[in-house]
C-alpha cells in the first residue's frame, strides 16, 4: 500500500468535465503535492477536457464521443498525452497500472461497467456515479468484497454516514437518516407541481450539480436512488433508510446505533468536502474553504417528505424494497423520463407517471447477473421511449 502522507496519490477521473469533475480537479489543484492526475475522461466536451488535460497533464484521456476524437488527439499529441476515444476504451484505461483510485463522476447507468472494470482490476473507487448502485448494488458490492476493494462515497449523504461510521465498523447500525433539501419546490402541491417549467426545475436552492441530478433533487427521485445507494454501501435493510427534509443542507446525514445514540455530520453545502474526504481517505487535508456559522444559521429545520405531492420517492422506495431488476428498471424509466423533460416533451408530474407505467409493466427478475440487468436497461429505454409516442400512460 502507498503511504499516502508522502506520495501523490494517482487518481483516475471519470466524467472530469462535469459538475463533480471539475470540482474533483479544483480540489487537486488546491492540495498541490497530494494528488496526481493520471487519466481523465469525458463524454463530449473535447473543448474542457483537452484545457484540463493541458493544465493537469495526465498520461491519457479518453473522450466517450468518437466524433471528438481527432481533435482531442491533435490539440494533445504535442504534449505526449495518449489519447483514446469510446466508451470501451474508458473500461481498458481505468486498469493502467500507475492509478490509485478511480473517481467515477459520470452520469447515469453509463458510469455502471467502467466502475465493474475498474474494481476487477482492483482499484479503489470513489463512487459519485449513484446509479452504478442503484442498477446494480448487490453485483458492484460483490466484486468488491471478493476483491477486496473499498468503495468511498462521495455523495455528500453517504459521505456523511461514512464519516460517522469512522470508529464504529463493529457497532451495528440501527437506522440512518438521509437529509434531503427538499429542492426548489418544497411545500409546491400537486397542482402547483402540474406547471413547473424546465428553468425552475434547473434551480436548485443549496448546490449546483450537473442537469440530470438536478432535476432528480427537485422530484426527489435524487433522495430515492441515494436510499437505494445507501442501502448497498452499508448493507442496510429498506426499513433501516429513513429520510427527513432539511432545507439548509448543513446536517448532511445521520446514523443511529443500537444504543438510541445518534451522530451527525455538519458542513457548508459544498461538494469539495465530500470530494475531498474520499479522495484523501484516511486523512483529513487543510483548507482554507469557508467554515460554518452559527450565527449565519439561527434555526436548523427538519420535516417529514411529502409523498403525496412527490410519487418519484414513494416509486424509489417501493422499488427498494421489491429487489431483483426492480431499481434497474425504476434507474432506465427516470433516465428517459428526465431527458424528456429536459427536451419540454413531458411535463414535471408526467416523469412519475411514466416510470410507474414501466414498472408496473416490466418483467421482474429476482436476481439478474449483469447481462440481465443489461436487458432489463435497455428494454425499458425502449418502452419508454415508445411510451413517449402515445399518450396512453397518462394518468
Ligand atoms: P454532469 O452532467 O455535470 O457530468 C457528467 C460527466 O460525465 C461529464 O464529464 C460528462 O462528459 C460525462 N458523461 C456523461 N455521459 C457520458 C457517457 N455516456 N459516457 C462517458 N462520459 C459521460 O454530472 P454531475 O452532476 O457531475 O454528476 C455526476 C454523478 O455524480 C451523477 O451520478 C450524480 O448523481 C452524482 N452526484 C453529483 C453531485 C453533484 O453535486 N453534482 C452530488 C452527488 C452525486
Ligand atoms: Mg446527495
Amino acid at each position: 500500500m502507498r503511504n499516502t502522507e508522502t506520495t501523490a496519490k494517482r487518481l483516475a477521473i471519470l466524467g472530469s468535465t462535469g459538475s463533480i469533475g471539475t470540482q474533483a480537479l479544483d480540489v487537486v489543484r488546491d492540495q498541490p503535492g497530494h494528488f496526481q492526475v493520471e487519466l481523465l475522461t469525458a463524454g463530449s466536451n473535447a473543448d474542457l477536457l483537452v484545457q484540463q488535460a493541458r493544465e493537469f497533464r495526465p498520461n491519457a484521456v479518453v473522450i466517450a464521443d468518437r466524433a471528438r476524437h481527432a481533435e482531442v488527439r491533435d490539440a494533445l499529441f504535442p504534449l505526449g498525452v495518449k489519447v483514446y476515444a469510446g466508451l470501451e476504451a474508458i473500461e481498458q484505461a481505468v486498469c493502467m497500472e500507475d492509478i490509485d483510485l478511480v473517481l467515477t463522476a459520470m452520469v447515469g447507468y453509463a458510469g455502471l461497467r467502467p466502475t465493474l472494470a475498474a474494481i476487477d482490476a482492483g482499484k479503489p473507487i470513489a463512487l459519485a456515479n449513484k446509479e452504478t448502485l442503484v442498477v446494480a448494488g448487490e453485483l458492484v458490492t460483490r466484486r468488491a468484497r471478493e476483491k477486496g476493494v473499498n468503495i468511498y462515497p462521495v455523495d455528500s449523504e453517504h459521505s456523511a454516514i461514512f464519516q460517522c461510521m469512522a470508529g464504529e465498523w463493529d457497532n451495528p447500525i440501527e437506522k440512518i437518516t438521509l437529509t434531503a433539501s427538499g429542492g426548489p419546490f418544497r411545500g409546491w402541491s400537486r397542482q402547483q407541481l402540474s406547471g413547473v417549467t424546465r428553468a425552475q426545475a434547473l434551480k436548485h436552492p443549496n448546490w449546483s450539480m450537473g442537469a440530470k441530478i438536478t432535476i432528480d433533487s427537485a422530484s426527489l427521485m435524487n433522495k430515492g436512488l441515494e436510499a437505494i445507494e445507501a442501502k448497498w454501501l452499508f448493507g442496510l435493510k429498506p426499513e433501516q433508510v429513513e429520510i427527513i427534509v432539511h432545507a439548509q443542507s448543513i446536517i448532511h446525514s445521520l446514523v443511529q446505533f443500537r444504543d438510541g445514540s445518534m451522530k451527525a455530520q455538519m458542513g457548508l453545502p459544498d461538494m469539495k468536502l465530500p470530494i475531498l474526504y474520499a479522495l484523501a481517505f484516511p486523512h483529513r487535508l487543510a483548507t482554507d474553504w469557508p467554515r460554518f456559522d452559527f450565527a449565519r444559521y439561527p434555526s436548523l429545520t427538519f420535516e417529514p417528505p411529502d409523498l403525496e405531492a412527490f410519487p418519484n420517492l414513494v416509486l424509489a422506495l417501493e422499488a427498494m424494497r421489491r429487489g431483483g431488476n426492480a431499481p434497474c428498471v425504476l434507474n432506465a424509466a427516470n433516465e428517459v423520463a428526465v431527458e424528456a423533460f429536459l427536451q419540454e416533451r413531458i411535463g414535471f408530474l408526467e416523469m412519475s407517471d411514466l416510470i410507474a407505467d414501466r414498472l408496473a409493466k416490466a418483467n421482474f427478475v429476482p436476481s439478474p447477473d449483469l447481462e440481465a440487468l443489461q436487458a432489463t436497461d435497455s428494454e425499458t429505454r425502449q418502452a419508454a421511449h415508445e411510451s413517449l409516442k402515445s399518450p396512453a400512460w397518462r394518468s
